[in-house]
């Protein structure tokens, strides 16, 4: 049997604009981020936010639960605009977000997009009447809404009733299913009741998170093709490490691959003092890794061996992974097409030469017993061989001037 791994044409065709960015309708897929600050401390979020920016998050989440933090929004939009940062805001609301709302109105105007989750906007009669309130708030300010459906909080009259009802069909499916059925009926039930109470069609994204892999695979393909509106993706609680960040590249890689997603997230539980930016590095690397967009010149290194046996290696191949990391924003500022670069730090000679012409530039480090020297590879090219102790700093010169000599200026506005 002939295995296809194409990858499917992306399936959401609705455009959503948060703020000035597109959303869905074949846009690029856009990475998104969540800050872990309180948000009514305005100079701790104010500072996440540029970082999470800087690392390339193109929306930020921010959660809005007290009166306190909903105050704090437009001041610390205004400090964002007041840094040049403009990456646009997304208010998280659960329990009491109509009430926040409604007596904050500047708090709505400052974000660029409301996110409601279905499941906890108000139990009985009062969920109807205060989701009516949340979307009046979107519609009064032009705002666009996620309606963000998790696992955790699912609608449980909802899933009570599916439950019910299944096991009185003749013949009941397994109570997965219906769970994720639920999930779905969810977000395309509460995305009907937005349009009904006049919010557009091109005013809504959707996602239906869940916390294992296969469950989020299969909720997700089965609300792709019932719908238009753009997705947002992300393995809720996906956990700590290389646990949480191996199991959203599962999940994400293969709905990606398949089509499905127009914003992605990873959320990761930093390491305490951790670096928040790390969510956002690695949704970068997932959709550049896959093809699906360039971010930053990828580094590709070898995993070193037994012919590797000093640290020279590892060194190099982190120092110009750190250095281009840094360099990157001035050079995305100065440089079209920067971000595609290709460059190869390897171990020894046995697949260094090879994997180094591949690369824009390349080296090839000597490996145990080898002659004490490094060639360089330009375009393919062999144009100089390093040696001694300035080969880091040589070598991130040549990357430097390839830069320069390649890639051509960006008009300035
Ligand atoms: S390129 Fe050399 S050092 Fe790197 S893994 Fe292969 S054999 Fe080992």
């Amino acid at each position: 049997m002939e295995i296809s791994i194409s990858r499917q044409k992306r399936r959401q065709s609705v455009t959503v604009m948060v703020g000035p960015v597109r959303v869905g309708g074949g846009a690029p897929i856009v990475v998104q981020s969540m800050t872990n600050t309180d948000t009514a401390d305005v100079m701790a979020t104010v500072k996440q936010v540029a970082e999470l920016a800087s690392a390339g998050s193109e929306l930020v989440r921010i959660t809005v639960n007290t009166d306190a933090a909903a105050a704090a929004v437009p001041h610390i939009r205004e400090k964002l605009d007041a840094m040049s940062v403009s990456v646009p805001l997304i208010g998280d609301f659960h329990f009491n977000g109509h009430k926040l709302l409604t007596t904050h109105p500047a708090c709505a105007e400052a974000l660029a997009k409301l996110r409601i989750n279905p499941g906890n906007v108000g139990r009985g009669s009062k969920h109807d009447q205060q989701f009516a309130m949340l979307i009046e708030v979107a519609l009064k300010h032009g705002k666009p809404v996620r309606i963000g459906v998790n696992w955790g909080s699912l609608d449980q009259e909802l899933l009570t009733r599916m439950m019910d009802e299944n096991a009185r069909a003749s013949g009941p499916k397994d109570a997965k299913e219906i769970l994720h059925e639920a999930m779905v009926a969810s977000a395309l039930n509460s995305a009907q009741r937005a349009e009904e109470l006049g919010l557009g069609h091109d005013r809504i994204i959707l996602s239906c998170k869940m916390s294992s892999v296969q469950d989020l695979i299969d909720v997700y393909r089965r609300l792709a093709p019932r719908c238009d509106y753009p997705l947002h993706l992300g393995l809720t609680e996906a956990g700590m490490g290389s646990k949480g960040i191996v199991a959203s590249t599962a999940a994400l890689a293969i709905l990606l691959q398949q089509g499905i997603g127009d914003t992605i997230r990873i959320s990761l539980t930093p390491e305490p003092e951790g670096d928040r930016s790390r969510e956002v590095i690695v949704a970068q690397e997932i959709l550049q890794t896959m093809g699906l967009r360039a971010f930053m010149p990828l580094v590709a290194a070898c995993p070193g061996c037994g012919r590797t046996t000093s640290t020279v290696f590892q060194q190099l191949a982190q120092d110009i992974q750190g250095y281009i990391r840094t360099r990157m924003p001035e050079w995305k500022r100065a440089y079209a097409g920067v971000e595609t670069m290709q460059v190869a730090v390897m171990g020894c000679v046995v697949n260094g030469p090879g994997e180094s012409k591949h690369a824009n530039v390349g080296i090839s480090l000597p490996g145990t017993g080898e002659k004490p020297v490094a060639p360089v590879y330009v375009d393919g090219e062999k144009t100089i061989t390093l040696k001694g102790d300035t080969i880091a700093a040589e070598f991130q010169q040549i990357v430097e001037d390839y830069i320069r000599s390649h890639y051509p200026p960006r008009a300035q506005a």
